[in-house]
């Protein structure tokens, strides 16, 4: 069971779990990739489906899929109530950590990864993730979506089988919030937009620029290789995407990360999908980071927020666009 607590410091929420049950060292090891082998076969592997429970999202007939979505056995989001914040003092506010967590296993094989996809199957892992943030946008409680893909140890996977997560969360997390400032503070029609058109201008910061999406290490890359996907169609709302702009954001996205393995190595990764909050009306341009962990955050950039980037985006660019 997890609680939200607001850090008053940062005006930010903080997941805590408060399950009195679970030892510290437990966690700890259900951290770490979980080992499978003849006698604990993998959860997520086709065959097993039975130990997960049903499929909330998947295309061909059970056991024949390619992708599909199943509740997480362990939600850090959990319940329907709406966020009731509670002051139990003046610096201890709390409110029950609701929501929805689920597993997206958008790949049948147990090795590879997105890189692996083909063209196919990277459009049916959009389209199913388009699906559930449809869903997800259909419960009040529920503010905002956020879909990630952990890849290596790294980044955060706890198993080996390729997965990513959707956590459906009460509130509007910080980091989405300032997107949304900042697409509001833009002086201009839509920063993305603008983005792209200034990014094929100049050239050198593109990585790929085909299937209706536009992939660059932004000017303002915080790490080493950080990439931007951005659908060449102005939608807000990734729930909203047409079939074509997402299936080419699923390709493109298996394009980039094979060049990634190719140019820089099997790295670990983290991909984020961020889309404007459900029903806001704001402006925003559905996106997706790529966020591969070659260079460790050290104090000073968990103390300021401030990264310091050893490779230059051009330079990365340079070795990524192929
Ligand atoms: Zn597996
Ligand atoms: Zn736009
Ligand atoms: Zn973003």
């Amino acid at each position: 069971m997890s609680q939200l607590r607001l850090n008053p410091l940062t005006g930010r929420w903080v997941t805590v779990s408060v399950d009195r049950l679970a030892r510290p060292d437990e966690f700890l090891r259900e951290r770490q990739p979980v080992e499978t082998g003849p006698t604990r076969p993998c959860p997520l592997c086709p065959g097993h489906e039975e130990a997960t429970a049903p499929s909330l999202e998947a295309d061909g007939r059970a056991g024949e899929w390619s992708a599909r979505v199943v509740p997480n056995r362990y939600p850090a989001f959990d319940g329907s109530e709406p966020m009731a914040v509670r002051n139990l003092g003046p610096v201890f506010t709390e409110a029950p950590a609701s929501g929805i967590h689920e597993i997206l296993v958008y790949r049948r094989r147990h090795d590879g990864g997105w890189a692996d996809l083909d063209d196919g199957e990277a459009g049916q892992v959009m389209t199913a993730l388009r699906d559930r943030f449809e869903d997800h946008a259909r419960i009040t409680a529920v503010r905002y979506t956020q879909a990630i893909v952990n890849h290596g140890k790294e980044a955060g996977a706890s198993l080996a089988h390729p997965h990513g997560q959707l956590l459906g969360v009460p509130f509007v997390p910080g980091e989405v919030a300032e997107e949304e400032a900042g697409f509001r503070r833009f002086d201009g029609s839509c920063l993305l937009c603008t983005m792209a058109e200034a990014e094929r201008d100049a050239g050198e910061r593109v990585v790929h620029d085909g299937d209706g999406v536009l992939v660059v290490c932004p000017y303002w890359s915080g790490a080493p290789f950080e990439m931007l996907v951005v659908p060449d169609t102005h939608e807000p709302h990734l729930a909203s995407a047409d079939e074509d702009a997402l299936a080419g954001a699923g390709r493109a996205l298996r394009t980039v990360l094979r060049r990634l393995r190719d140019g820089v190595g099997d790295v670990a990764h983290n991909l984020v999908f961020h889309t404007l909050p459900h029903r806001h009306q704001d402006p925003f341009h559905w996106h997706v980071h790529v966020l591969p962990r070659v260079q460790s955050i050290g104090g000073f950039e968990q103390g300021t927020g401030v990264p310091i980037n050893i490779v230059a985006p051009e330079r990365a660019a340079a070795r990524l666009s192929g």
